[in-house]
């Protein structure tokens, strides 16, 4: 593509910025090529530097689920930050976000506010750990739960797409600590609690794996799971900082009808604006400082620009319908595209929860991360830059989930269907 400002601004990137970015994925690596760099971006759509228009099925990696610079979310930030950008004493706004969280997700009875995803999920496991005075961790392969140590184990996204599941700089100790376990896979589960279920504090898991594409659980996994926990006193941990609010309004907990005793949440409660947050059962979260010994803290932690966001946002999608609606798009996108599929003669498959995808250069099922890792990675990157090439942006890596929002409507659908069928005849 003809890029000379992107290329510019990444060629002087590449000098100052590890990789020219300022997280892995954005720099293109496992697909190939240069980033474009965004000018603006609005509903379903980024402009680049270099004027090119987009359909982003990325989102900002999942918080524009109400669209780009929808203007109730603008507004909501511009009369906050005209009141000041930080105080460093508690305002009103952050109550207001507890009160929403623990309405809508019911089985956090308590939250507590950072500002990113991983600092979420590390908070998360101190207290599973400071509770339960154990030390071991259970995640799983191709999982990806933000850049703690304790999370770069087989880890997914970023991690999985540049093939370093396992990080230097994690110190052996530390990762020893962490088990893991096959998604999807009953007897692997029941077998390692059997074996260690005393030592763990915490099992930590993508209700829906959103990190190694788009993979759902199978009837009865998560059940089976908040049964072992339950079992074997291991706290069970839904890091819900993709599904929560997208999958249903109280995320994959509600669509699975499973009570974790803690979540994390990240993403669309900051509307965009850099926000996490962790809750739970109150007798877990009351041990959190200053209430209890466990500590955790932040500068910047609920701040007032982001809770404005993050409250404008939660409130578009509690309007009647919203992921219904979210829902049937993902549905249209994905057998839109598995039928331009077929025509073309071309093995291809889609997983999808709402507002959620994965697609797979093979024949289905996808119901393991064996499974994922058997896409034909080479033939998605030829699709990326085919779609790109044709106006739409879909994820920079094989391994990544799809994003739907409700500015996704039906033209812009129909328009990516027919950039995938033009692609597809190229592959
Ligand atoms: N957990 C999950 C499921 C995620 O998808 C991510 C990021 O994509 C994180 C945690 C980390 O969040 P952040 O990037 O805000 O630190």
């Amino acid at each position: 593509m003809n890029n000379p400002r992107s290329h510019e601004l990444f060629t002087r990137a590449s000098e100052l910025l590890p990789g020219g970015v300022n997280s892995p994925v954005r720099a293109f690596k496992s697909v190939g090529g240069e980033p474009f760099f965004a000018q603006r971006a609005q509903g379903a759509y980024l402009y680049d530097v270099d004027g090119h228009r987009y359909i982003d099925y990325v989102g900002s990696w999942g918080p524009m689920i109400a669209g780009h610079a929808h203007p109730q979310v603008l507004a909501a930030v511009e009369t906050t930050m005209r009141n000041g950008l930080s105080f460093g004493v508690p305002n009103a706004l952050e109550v207001t976000m507890a009160e929403a969280i623990t309405r809508i997700v019911p089985s956090c009875e308590m939250v507590r506010m950072v500002n990113s995803g991983t600092e979420a999920t590390l908070s998360a496991i101190r207290v599973a750990r400071g509770a339960t005075g154990r030390s071991r961790i259970v995640k799983f392969e191709g999982c990806y739960h933000g850049h703690g140590d304790s999370f770069l184990v087989k880890a997914g996204s970023g991690a999985l797409t540049l093939g370093l599941p396992n990080s230097p700089g994690v110190p052996a100790a530390l990762a020893d600590l962490t088990l893991t376990l096959p998604y999807n896979d009953f007897d692997a589960a029941t077998g390692l609690f059997d074996e260690a279920g005393s030592e763990i504090a915490g099992l930590i898991i993508e209700p829906i794996v959103g990190n190694a594409n788009c993979i759902v659980p199978k009837d009865g996994y998560l059940q089976h799971l908040r049964a072992l926990c339950t079992k074997h006193g291991v706290l069970l941990i839904f890091d819900e900082v993709m599904t929560g609010f997208r999958v249903a309004l109280g995320g994959a907990q509600q669509r699975y009808g499973i009570t974790p005793d803690l979540s994390t949440f990240g993403k669309i409660i900051g509307g965009g604006m850099p926000v996490g947050a962790y809750g739970g059962r109150r007798d877990l979260m009351s041990q959190v400082a200053p209430s209890g010994p466990i500590y955790q803290a932040g500068t910047l932690s609920g701040n007032p620009v982001a809770m404005a966001a993050g409250l404008a946002t939660l409130e578009l999608i509690q309007q009647p319908g919203f992921h219904d609606a979210l829902e049937r798009s993902t549905h249209a996108l994905c057998d839109g595209l598995e039928a331009a599929a077929r025509e073309a003669g071309i093995a291809f498959h889609t997983t999808r929860a709402p507002g959620m995808f994965g697609l797979y250069f093979r024949d289905g099922p996808v119901e393991s991360f064996a499974d994922a890792m058997g896409s034909d990675t080479q033939r998605f990157n030829r699709f990326f830059h085919g779609m790109l090439e044709r106006g739409v942006y879909l994820a920079p890596s094989a391994f990544e989930a799809g994003f739907m929002s409700s500015a996704h409507g039906e033209a812009e659908i129909a328009q990516t269907i027919e950039a995938a069928r033009a692609t597809f005849a190229t592959l």
